[in-house]
């Protein structure tokens, strides 16, 4: 693609803002248009659940860029633009507004949806979804209004939204159908662990726990549980995951991940049609760290894909993926993650904490067949940060030190490196 060739980004959020700014880094001299649903300028989601709840933000700014920076830049930043349409066989894309982008490349950097719980669609009285800067409002002023709060999904949204509540001082119930907490990303010891953190901070957390149905009422919502119970609910809300947007990549005949659902991207971004590029929640990519496609929804993962298929648009080589990192913030721990989890991933322990402890402080080691790689710090970003070194390496005999909490980290890691370099015993 030339120098001046025009891209057109669909969405204006992490991996839309990201995308734009990394084309003008690797000196594309184009036009960039980003074209976003919402009104307001691309914005962090992960603050929507944590300081924008607890004090509407005032913590920072949560703009991806600096305000000032897509003008700076040249970039094109259509806010309140819904693209209702892709043609890809004329390269060009249709506007709510009537209006048509023409396009040498195009981004879909859709991201997607909070999944509704169809009895409780959005706009039920009392029942709140979060996904926007405009949900996270709303749901803060009823917070306010509100002693009480049931949230309904033990996902990573829920427990934040949950132990934001708590924190505000709110009566929180929190409800998960499985009977673990976060059954798909932390092993069992660590998902009872924090179920235990949970109740510690004053939550009422029903585990295993069905719902009947749903009865509205004029001062919230009955749920009727399914061991015969009931619960009232003046405030309500739903964190039950997310449904990637993409139905503008179907319509067009992208291919979808026939599993996950998300727009199928090989490595690079590349979607099964040529010129156009996806990155995001939206997306389903290979990854061949993963030897399959994978829908991630982190923010990382959104920064990084953004940044891989910026190149790939200019035909331009890649570092390739950082390893997946995430984190979460809930109930006085910092939980950050490295690597993915997997039923065959055995754990090692690196310190223990009560769970009612004021600031546990440990790490979780992950090895599958005596290699590093998954490891899970609560509270411990430094360590995790020491550990990146050994990810991928054979550690099973070295276990026992790299679990001993009396033994720096730091200073642990760089002799394992130094031994791996020349290699006499330990
Ligand atoms: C409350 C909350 C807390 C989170 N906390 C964390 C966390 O602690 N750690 C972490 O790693 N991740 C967290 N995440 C996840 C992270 O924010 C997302 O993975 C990331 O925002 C995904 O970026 P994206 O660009 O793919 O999608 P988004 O940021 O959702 O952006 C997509 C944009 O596209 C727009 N759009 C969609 N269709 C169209 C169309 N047809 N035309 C025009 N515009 C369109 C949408 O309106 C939206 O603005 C959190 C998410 C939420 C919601």
């Amino acid at each position: 693609m030339s120098q001046d060739a025009s891209i057109l980004i669909i969405g204006a959020g992490q991996a839309g803002a990201m995308a734009a700014a990394e084309l003008r880094k690797l000196g594309h001299g184009g036009r960039i248009v980003i074209a976003g649903g919402e009104r307001h300028a691309p914005y962090e989601r992960p603050p929507l659940s944590k300081s924008v709840l607890a004090n509407g933000g005032q913590d920072g700014q949560i703009g991806v860029h600096p305000a000032g920076f897509y003008a700076g830049q040249d970039i094109e930043l259509r806010l309140g633009t819904t693209v209702t349409a892709l043609d890809p066989a004329h390269n060009v894309a249709r506007c709510a507004d009537g209006e048509a982008i023409h396009y040498a490349a195009c981004l879909l950097a859709t991201g997607g949806n909070a999944r509704v719980l169809p009895p409780l669609p959005p706009g039920t009285p009392h029942v709140h979804y979060l996904r926007t800067l405009d949900d996270a409002t709303r749901l803060r002023d009823a917070m306010q209004r509100a002693g009480e709060v049931v949230v309904i999904g033990g996902g990573f949204l829920g427990l934040e939204t949950a132990s934001t509540a708590a924190g505000l001082g709110l009566r929180v119930t929190l409800i998960e159908s499985a009977d673990r907490l976060l059954g798909r990303a932390l092993p069992p010891e660590l998902g009872t662990w924090l179920a235990q953190r949970v109740r510690a901070q004053g939550v009422e957390l029903r585990l295993d726990c069905g719902i009947a149905a749903f009865v509205p009422q004029a001062d919230g919502v009955q749920l009727r549980l399914a061991d015969g119970t009931a619960l009232h609910a003046p405030l309500v809300v739903v964190a039950i995951g997310l449904t990637p947007e993409v139905a503008l990549g179907a319509a067009a005949g992208l291919a979808l991940h026939p599993v996950n659902g998300g727009i199928q991207v090989d490595e690079h971004g590349r979607t099964s049609t040529a010129g156009i590029y996806a990155a995001g929640d939206c997306c389903s990519q290979y990854q061949p760290q993963f030897g399959g496609h994978v829908r991630l929804e982190s923010w990382q993962s959104a920064n990084e894909q953004a940044r891989i298929a910026a190149a790939a648009m200019l035909g331009v080589q890649a570092e390739p993926a950082a390893l997946p990192w995430f984190w979460t913030d809930q109930f006085g721990c910092n939980v950050q993650m490295l690597g993915a989890a997997d039923p065959a991933i055995r754990y090692a322990w690196r310190g223990v904490s009560d769970s009612d402890a004021p600031s546990p402080r440990f790490m979780l080691l992950g090895t599958r067949e005596g290699r590093l790689c998954h490891a899970i710090a609560i509270n411990a970003g430094g360590d995790l940060r020491q550990l990146r070194a050994l990810f991928g390496q054979t550690v099973e005999g070295l276990l026992p030190r790299l679990c001993d909490d009396a033994l720096p980290l730091r200073l642990l890691v760089r002799d394992i490196q130094a031994q791996a370099a020349s290699p006499t015993p330990l």
